[in-house]
């Protein structure tokens, strides 16, 4: 079986504050994070054919294992908390490593920045309950942006995924209570890939 474990953070829980409090960050790494992972290795662990697998691999292919039903269900729920956190904590930091070919396909693909951020704002607070938003790379290498359900990856949808925000309320309840626009605000502060 593979050895997976949780990424080692390139900050420390209290590095992103006032955006992200220390608190929040050190809960749902080492809690929330955590527990995804010893789900996921839990159910994975009766599936020798997979567990050998990379994690971007296993969720790519989901549909095409002979898998029972809540099983697959499963793995999409805690392997998606998995890789779709790891995805979340390398690209947040205060100090920037910005992505300049990003920056001009997302310029191409939405016009400008400024658009981009409204898109990715506006679908973020729309989204009803659980889930993420999502930038993401389709099969046509164009930029796309949608929010999902859950712990659902755009990776079982043929995506490559880039950028997410996390919108469970363990994301941010903490310290923004219901105030779940001003935390969606607060997240272009802590984008290391972006100036926005
Ligand atoms: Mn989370």
């Amino acid at each position: 079986m593979r050895k997976y474990e949780l990424p080692k953070l390139n900050f420390n829980f209290s590095d992103l504050e006032p955006y992200m409090d220390e608190k929040t960050v050190e809960i749902h790494y080492s809690k929330h994070h955590q527990n995804y992972l010893n789900n996921f290795l839990t159910i994975i662990e009766k599936y020798p054919q997979i567990n050998e697998l990379e994690i971007t691999e296993i969720l790519k292919n989901i549909n095409s294992y002979d898998l029972p039903t809540e099983d697959k269900q499963k793995i999409i729920n805690n392997g998606g908390g998995y890789y779709n956190h790891n995805l979340f904590w390398l690209n947040l930091g205060k100090e920037k490593e910005l992505n300049e070919k990003l920056k001009q396909e997302i310029i191409e693909n939405f016009n400008s920045l400024e658009n981009f951020k409204k898109e990715f704002s506006e679908k973020s607070i729309s989204h009803f309950a659980s889930g993420w938003t999502w930038l993401i790379r389709d099969e046509n290498n164009k930029l796309q942006i949608y929010s999902l359900k859950n712990q659902d990856c755009p990776l079982t949808l043929g995506h490559i995924p880039i950028l997410n925000l996390d919108l469970w309320e363990h994301a941010y309840y903490l310290k923004y209570q219901n105030r779940r626009a001003d935390f969606i605000e607060n997240f272009w502060n802590i984008i290391k890939i972006l100036d926005l």
